[in-house]
């Protein structure tokens, strides 16, 4: 399909962009015309995936790679007031990044679960607020948050992911609502189980028996998460706001 121009002239920011489900993103975005800056956990991963990129798109001045920590607000605000710098505006924000874990609530540890909210929702509020204040000036923009399917169904252990990505629903709701008055679209994406390298490494006969409940009789791909970001960013979703797009297969748990 021919997305070219889809997003011409646009800057966006994806976190978590060096492999997996935010790397499908980078390259969706680059393919649709956007200048993109994506970030990552660090150097060495950002480095390797700046390479990929220069062999796969072949757009070097498109593109850059950064890796601020996103548990703290002040670089999370030097890593996109520099991609402003860089690339002049940003339009587009994506909440990619996420980590997740499987304890038991009784083996929880409490350091665990604080990980895991501060990567998966508060680095989500630093990010949208400095990106949001931006957008506000330049009179508009999209933020599009990864959530998942757990954040409508809880999962059966690791109570910290599903949590995390309720809030994830609740800030992109809230925020829709909030932001539609300076023209900033908020909405999300919940995907099901998808095929990065977590799923890649598990035994096909699980994969397969996991397939086997979805109606759709597959797990999803990146790049089909990766279309649906594409067209909450685009103008074609210019008046979907406040929305948790599922793209899942229509699994039921
Ligand atoms: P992944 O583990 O393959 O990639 C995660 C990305 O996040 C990487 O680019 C990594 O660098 C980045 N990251 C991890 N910790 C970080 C940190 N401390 N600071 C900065 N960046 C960090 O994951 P994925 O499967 O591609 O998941 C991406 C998003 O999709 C997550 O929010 C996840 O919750 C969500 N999701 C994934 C699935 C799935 O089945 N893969 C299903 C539903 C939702």
């Amino acid at each position: 399909m021919n997305i070219s121009g889809m997003l011409e002239g646009k800057v966006a920011i994806v976190t978590g962009g060096t492999r997996g489900i935010g790397y499908e993103i980078v390259k969706k975005f680059l393919d649709a015309g956007a200048k993109v800056a994506f970030f990552g956990s660090k150097q060495e991963t950002v480095d390797k995936a700046l390479e990929r990129l220069k062999i796969e798109q072949k757009k070097e001045t498109q593109f850059i790679g950064l890796y601020p920590t996103l548990s703290d607000y002040k670089s999370v605000e030097n890593a996109i007031l520099s991609v402003k710098e860089k690339f002049h505006h940003v339009d587009i924000l994506v909440n990619n990044a996420g980590i997740s874990a499987r304890d038991s609530l009784y083996d929880y540890k409490p350091e665990d679960f604080e990980k895991i909210m501060q990567l998966n929702v508060n680095a989500v509020f630093y990010c949208t607020k400095i990106a949001a204040i931006l957008m506000k000036e330049q009179g508009g923009g999209s933020i599009i948050n990864i959530s998942s399917m757990v954040g409508t169904y809880g999962q059966p252990a690791g109570c910290g992911y599903p949590t995390s990505k309720f809030a994830v629903n609740g800030l992109t709701k809230s925020l829709a609502r909030e932001l539609g008055k300076d023209q900033i679209r908020v909405n999300a994406v919940a995907p099901g189980v998808t095929r990065t390298d977590m799923v890649a490494a598990l035994p096909e006969e699980m994969v397969q028996r996991l397939a086997a409940t979805i109606p759709l009789g597959r797990v999803g791909e990146p790049e089909e998460i990766a279309n649906a970001v594409l067209f909450l960013a685009s103008d074609l979703a210019s008046y979907v706001t406040g929305t948790i797009l599922a793209v899942d297969g229509a699994t039921q748990v």
